[in-house]
């Protein structure tokens, strides 16, 4: 049986580190006639690539893009993962990205479209709506309590805990099991949060920092959410983002049935689970049903593939296909090369235009990205320097933005936080320029490794 609710939403380590550089970025930042403010939305110049994705969102909500993907095409640094991900954003709120680079395709275990397919998945949502019976308030008293340990030995247990929630209506003081304390441990519970348990499974959900509690202490970060109306006990209407890979994954998990043994078995040695395209169309099946029903909807998201000439014939050919598909993400292809042979072909003497094979040209809207100027690389630099929680002198950041424009932009932004670490451990509170010349002593950009190993410097 296909299980479609309750399935969590998965967060892959990887994927989230890979979108950490972009977290300054929060949209295209246009105006209301889609022209691109200079600074805006987290994003310095590039104004002619941001209008152009504009249209393209404009193109995608109007359901005009169909069969079509989009090429970003431009140098390294030039911000095409940023513009990739702000189309997301422009989307709505919580539209998947999934961001892979081509030659990720390639493994010894997974078939090459088999992984492609995977990463279409990731990159679309299933919002499911449901109403369901809840206890939700801000958090005013959480007091687990402890007992003997049942089994003997040392330490105490968990007998159960005491939550107390608050609404704008009324407080309800709740004994909970202590399954539930360990669900409110994991989503890091504290008192002046706002969250609700469902009375029928028990998982817990923070909503947010209680407004009506904020601190002069609390973050900025926070994401804070008025103290909820009506009554504790209540219901409520809860929406679940997930991909359809998450629900694949939970439904090719073997489960139910089992005794402990084989569960320690499993625990010892992880069993490998297959998706496989039976349990694909059977997944499909289901959530179609859950969206003719009303209770879900599909939000197709953006599948980011950068290196696109790392892709083959073989990709290429199923690509062309899965973009027809009704159930098909908006594809962002980037490319910093130019004319280049199309991987798998017999004749590499074949040069085409990013190494994509033409009837994959045909479909594609191209954007350019341009190489940014000094002032715009300091501006970039300035706002990471800000995000990271660091301070740097105006000579250390001209100096910063001088390599950004010799060197490379990324070279640049990766000597931030090293910069900061010997800024912290000399006991100064601002980057100085001295760090950063330490830094580059310490880390070559690419030309200069090159350099080392073609004097053969400390290399074989
Ligand atoms: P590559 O081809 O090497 O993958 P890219 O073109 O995808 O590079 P990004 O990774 O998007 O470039 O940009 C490098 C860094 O600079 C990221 O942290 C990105 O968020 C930031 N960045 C790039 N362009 C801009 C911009 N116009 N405004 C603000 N930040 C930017």
């Amino acid at each position: 049986m296909v299980q479609i609710n309750e399935v969590k939403e998965s967060s892959s380590q990887a994927r989230e580190s890979r979108t950490a550089a972009h977290t300054h970025i929060k949209g295209l930042g246009l105006d209301e006639h889609g022209i691109a403010k200079r600074v805006e939305g987290g994003f310095v110049g590039q104004s002619d690539a941001r209008e152009a994705c504009g249209i393209i969102v404009d193109l995608i909500k109007s359901k005009r893009m169909s069969g079509k993907a989009i090429l970003l095409a431009g140098g390294p640094g030039t911000g095409k993962t940023a513009l990739a991900l702000a189309i997301s954003q422009e989307l709505g709120p919580k539209v998947p990205f999934c961001p892979i680079v081509g030659s990720e395709l390639y493994s010894a275990e997974v078939k090459k479209t088999e992984a492609l397919m995977e990463n279409f998945r990731r990159a679309i949502g299933l919002r499911i709506k449901e109403t369901k019976e809840v206890y939700e308030g801000e958090v005013i008293e959480l007091a687990p309590e402890e007992a003997e340990n049942p089994l003997g030995g040392y330490g105490k247990t968990i007998s159960h805990v005491i939550v107390g929630l608050k609404t704008a209506k009324g407080t309800k003081n709740l004994r909970l099991d202590p399954s539930i304390y360990e669900s409110i441990q994991k989503e890091r519970v504290t008192i002046g949060d706002v969250i609700y348990i469902e009375s029928n499974t028990g998982s817990v959900k923070r909503v947010g920092r209680s407004d009506a509690y904020a601190t002069e202490f609390d973050l900025e970060a926070e994401e804070y959410v008025p103290l909820p109306k009506g009554e504790v006990h209540k219901k409520k209407e809860i929406v679940q983002d997930v991909t359809l890979h998450d629900l694949d994954v939970a439904n090719a998990r073997p489960q139910g049935g089992q005794d402990v043994l084989s569960m320690m078995g499993q625990l010892l040695k992880p069993r490998k689970t297959e998706i496989t395209d039976k349990l694909r169309t059977e997944v499909n099946k289901v959530v179609a049903k859950y969206i003719d029903q009303g209770v879900a909807e599909l939000i197709p998201g953006v599948l980011f593939i950068d290196e696109v000439n790392m892709l083959d014939i073989e990709i290429f050919t199923y690509l062309n296909k899965a973009l027809e598909s009704n159930m098909a993400p908006i594809v962002v292809l980037a490319s910093n090369r130019g004319l280049t042979t199309i991987r798998g072909t017999d004749d590499d003497d074949i040069k085409a235009p990013h190494g994509c094979p033409p009837d994959l040209i045909d479909r594609l809207l191209i954007v350019k990205t341009l190489p940014y100027n000094q002032e715009e690389i300091k501006i970039i630099i300035s706002k990471r320097a800000t995000l990271e929680g660091l301070s740097i002198t105006p000579e250390a950041l001209d100096i910063l933005a001088e390599h950004g424009v010799s060197i490379s932009l990324r070279y640049a932004l990766q000597l931030l936080a090293p910069a900061g670490i010997l800024s912290s451990t000399a006991g100064r509170s601002e980057i100085t320029n001295e760090d950063i010349e330490e830094c580059e002593f310490l880390f070559l950009d690419s030309r200069r490794s090159i350099k080392v190993l073609e004097e053969g410097k400390g290399f074989l």
